[in-house]
């Protein structure tokens, strides 16, 4: 069997801020059939402190950034763990990165510290256990394919997968030996990132491979409005580069497997579901029933909810969400409901159980994102029949098929995609969805064929498991 150390900072169902966890704590499983066993390496955050005891020390470093570091190993939720235990550096209140909404003043450290320890377990191996492969996720990181190679790689393969370029683990300059890098790599082909450092940068100039999260993604990574000013350096490895879509845990997201279920044979629960959505958000919806579940951000489109919703409304449509983030974009969700009592209701916060009863309950889900490397809820959408109304960027593009006359002749059509990414298009794109939904025999026909539509992990597996057999030889 081929062995992969994959290094992260977040892993479901251990720690979780977003989708970068829900691929982490995929993976293993994904390629287990495959024939790649996958050990995942995080930090021991103070949550997670207690699976110590039930784990073995395996490695030491006796000065790792200003105190110990330990990893022990362990079988843990399923998942063959390393948990890097570091007191000073994890043991602390907060999140991953940050206490009360500001940053750790030693992240850059806290993930030197995690890269360095994964780059010496690639190279040396723990306890009889060492990977032809370590596949390194995000800026967190992003030093590990860097210090593989500037220390010597022994024969190991490295991978560095971008789940979100907007995070690039900028460091000043001048930690540069305090973090371990070597002086003679700060040049621009280096580590050097607009006379700073970049712990995502490294990684895309000394990994041996790149990959994204989906095809589209990896196109426009090499472009001015969506490689946040990585482009180049992505363009400049073009040939390294490739898009693998992420998949969607078939048995946590199905709706075979909700309290009230229904599939493709029998989509009678779904109404079931429907009515019992509408009560438990106090709506009344003659039209399609909308959902949101998302971190309310800028990159997610919010504000342009705020700016199309009227006219859906106006048109029957109604919208239940659930999100949490910036607090302009929650006030005016929160301004919507009371504006629209009994056919838009907001919940503030992340509620992982109501977010299934809205997939389950909902008639379409509302991703109308600026950038979207893959995506997840859209995935859901199509696996409950929740019919995906989406912009056309990243991950997006690449999972729905828009209904037009000729996708719904050929019963290919998933949802609703548009382009640009303004209000007027999404609002084009929410009458689209009113005059679909008002066709009971077309809107069960594009559910159906949603639902059948593959997303799960077995073709992005196979993908990855290609470039571990390209970089372990
Ligand atoms: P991102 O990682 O950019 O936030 P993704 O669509 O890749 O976006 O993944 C987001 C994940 O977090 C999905 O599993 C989504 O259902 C979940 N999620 C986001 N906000 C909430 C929320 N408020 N409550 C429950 N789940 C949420």
């Amino acid at each position: 069997m081929g062995k992969v150390l994959s290094v992260a900072s977040e892993c479901v169902p251990l720690v979780k801020t977003g989708g970068l966890a829900d691929v982490v704590g995929a993976l293993p499983g994904a390629m287990a059939p495959l024939g790649w066993e996958m050990r995942v390496l995080l930090p021991a955050y103070r949550a997670l402190r207690p699976h110590l005891a039930k784990m073995a020390l395996v490695l030491e470093e006796a000065d790792l950034f200003g105190g110990r570091g330990q990893v022990f190993f362990g079988q843990i939720e399923g998942l063959e763990l390393y948990l890097l235990d570091a007191p000073h550096l994890y043991d602390r209140e907060g999140g991953p990165y940050s206490v009360a909404g500001k940053d750790f003043a030693d992240n850059s450290q806290r993930f030197a510290a995690l890269s360095w320890v994964a780059a010496r377990m690639a190279r040396e191996g723990a306890n009889g256990w060492k990977p032809g492969v370590l596949h390194a996720h995000d800026w967190q990181a992003g030093f590990a394919p860097a210090y593989l190679s500037y220390g010597g790689a022994a024969g190991v393969g490295s991978l560095i997968t971008v789940h979100n370029i907007a995070f690039q683990g900028w460091a000043a300059a001048g930690q540069l030996k305090e973090l371990r890098l070597p002086l003679a790599e700060f040049h621009s082909a280096g580590l050097e990132y607009y006379g700073g450092l970049s712990s995502l940068k490294a990684a895309l100039v000394t990994a041996g491979r790149i990959t994204t999260v989906s095809p589209t993604y990896a196109a426009e990574l090499m472009r001015p409005e969506f490689g946040m000013g990585l482009q180049g350096v992505i363009a400049a490895r073009a040939g390294v580069v490739s898009g693998i879509l992420n998949g969607v845990d078939a048995a946590v997201w199905s709706p075979e497997a909700e309290p009230l279920p229904y599939g493709v044979k029998a989509m009678r629960g779904k109404a079931v579901n429907r009515a019992a959505l509408c009560a438990e958000f106090g709506l009344d919806v003659p039209g399609p029933l909308a959902i949101l579940v998302s971190r309310l951000t800028e990159q997610k489109g919010i504000d342009l909810v705020t700016e199309a919703i009227p006219d859906f409304i106006a048109g029957g449509g109604g919208l239940a969400v659930l999100g949490s983030g910036d607090p302009a974009l929650e006030g005016a969700m929160l301004g919507l409901a009371a504006r629209y009592r009994g056919r838009v209701a907001v919940r503030i916060g992340y509620d992982e159980a109501l977010s299934h009863r809205m997939f389950a309950g909902g008639d379409a889900v509302l991703v109308p994102s600026r950038f979207e490397p893959c995506g997840l809820t859209q995935m859901y959408g199509l696996r409950y029949g929740t019919l995906p109304v989406v912009s056309a960027v990243g991950g997006l593009s690449d999972t729905v098929i828009n209904a037009s006359p000729a996708t719904m002749a050929a019963g290919v059509a998933t949802g609703i995609v548009f382009h640009p990414v303004d209000s007027l298009a999404f609002g084009q794109a929410l009458r689209q969805l009113l005059a679909l939904h008002g066709d009971k025999g077309i809107w069960t026909n594009v559910q159906l064929s949603a639902m059948r539509h593959p997303v799960g992990w077995e073709a992005s597996a196979q993908a990855y498991a290609r470039i571990y057999e390209d970089l372990a030889q």
